[in-house]
């Protein structure tokens, strides 16, 4: 349970402008934040920026604003990033220790935008020294959930969820009443094949499924949100930042994505958050909080909008919300299993190795065989979770492989 507090990035508990890191800086995410902190340069002190293979990205952005370090992951590009940041004050670091080091270098606040399990240990890290984390790196809390807020709630490091549902909620949910919280809902956009028969999802190709209709993201995401799965992580990830059980989160298919999130009280009030399909809206909330600063983002037009609509997501038709339910019940070990599981099979999907609806079968089959191994122990610390995710990643590669055949 992590609850809003009010204070610790207020002005006058610091001094100077907001020291601020961003793992993940290439990404939509990323780059989304850089927007925001250009546009107030002298509001940010930028610590490190991090990527993992886009040097010249990182090291044009990193120059921009006048970051202390930039580190790309991949280890062999250091010559390559060393070379472009030469004689412009930047210093040059690579690889995934050198992402772990910058991620607990101290800062105000550190952006954890890096994708997939990958993010565990850099946004772990970033507890270490981060007065505050703002998390869009939701596979973190789907692996390691109960591991991570435990330990934000330990060393009193505030997580501001970036997600937008989950900022959503973060902004109408009332903290003094939390006992009078009925239900939290995410609504979920449905993706670009809500009407899609199953018969017809069969084909469908890498390309079609990264159009998402409202929402510019990165790969992995995109296709999430065509399986749905984006939206079971996102039941997960709201089970660990908010104080209420499992069967008091839903799911709400609202095709217009203008409704990000709904809290429901037990008077019978339900509270949302409305506003266009812009991430920068949340990432402004999450970077002025708790105050808040205007943002370079088109104001929601009810008018033009006209209507909202609301229907229940089919879940014969998108299996993988399904899995993501039935592992956030199951609870322990099996969300990161169904992570590991995922992320596999959707490499592979884009890849061209594995069809659309192989995913939810190569997750599916994957839990099946890691509970019949007995793999679903908690992870405890983050040797564990690394290692029960390198299994899931096995096992689903034997599936992925399974179904080339
Ligand atoms: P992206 O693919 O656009 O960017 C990912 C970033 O992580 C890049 O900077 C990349 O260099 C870095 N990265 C990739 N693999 C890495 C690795 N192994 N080690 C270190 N760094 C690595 O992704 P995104 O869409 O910006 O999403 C980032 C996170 O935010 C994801 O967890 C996603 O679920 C979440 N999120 C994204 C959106 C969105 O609108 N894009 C919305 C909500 C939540
Ligand atoms: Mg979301």
């Amino acid at each position: 349970m992590h609850l809003p507090r009010s204070g610790a990035l207020a002005p006058s508990s610091r001094s100077g402008p907001l020291r601020i890191s961003v793992l993940g800086a290439t990404g939509s995410i990323g780059t989304s934040t850089l927007d925001l902190i250009g546009r107030e340069p002298d509001r940010f002190d930028v610590v490190a920026l991090t990527a993992q293979s886009n040097t010249a990205a990182l090291a044009e952005a990193a120059v921009r604003v006048g970051a202390a370090v930039a580190v790309i992951g991949d280890e062999t590009a250091y010559g390559e990033l060393a070379e472009r940041l030469a004689g412009t004050g930047v210093a040059a670091a690579a690889g995934p220790d050198a992402i772990v080091e910058a991620a607990a270098r101290p800062a105000d606040l550190v952006v954890s935008a890096i994708v997939g399990a990958a993010g565990l240990a850099p946004s772990l890290a970033a507890l270490g020294a981060a007065e505050a984390v703002a998390l869009a790196n939701k596979e973190t809390l789907v692996s390691a959930g109960t591991l991570f807020m435990t330990e934000a709630v330990r060393r009193g490091v505030r997580v501001l969820p970036v997600d937008s549902e989950h900022n959503a909620i973060f902004q109408v949910l009332d903290a003094e009443n939390i006992r009078e919280v009925a239900e939290i809902i995410l609504t979920a956009s449905g993706g670009p094949f809500r009407t899609l028969s199953l018969a017809e999802m069969a084909g469908v190709t890498p390309e079609r499924a990264l159009k998402h209709p409202n929402w510019s993201m990165g790969r992995k995401i995109s296709i999430d949100s065509a399986t749905l799965m984006n939206k079971g992580l996102e039941l997960i990830e709201a089970h660990h930042l908010f104080p209420v059980r499992p069967d008091q989160l839903s799911v709400v298919v609202h095709p217009q994505s203008a409704v990000h999130g709904l809290v429901r009280y037990t008077d019978g009030s339900l509270l949302a958050e409305l506003g266009s399909a812009d991430m920068r809206t949340p990432i402004a909330h999450c970077l002025a909080w708790p105050e808040r600063r205007p943002a370079p983002v088109a104001p929601l037009d009810l008018v033009a909008l006209g209507t909202l609509t609301f229907e229940a997501p089919d879940r014969a038709r998108f299996p993988c919300l399904a899995l993501a339910e039935a592992a956030l019940a199951e609870g322990r070990g099996a969300p990161c299993v169904l992570n590991a599981a995922n992320e596999i099979a959707v490499e592979a999907f884009l890849d061209g190795r594995i069809r659309f609806l192989d995913i939810a079968a190569v997750v599916a089959d994957t839990l099946s065989r890691a509970r019949g191994a007995g793999m679903m122990a908690e992870p405890a610390s983050l040797v564990d979770a690394e290692s029960l995710d390198a299994s899931g990643r096995r096992l689903a590669a034997a599936e992925v492989a399974r179904r080339m055949q």
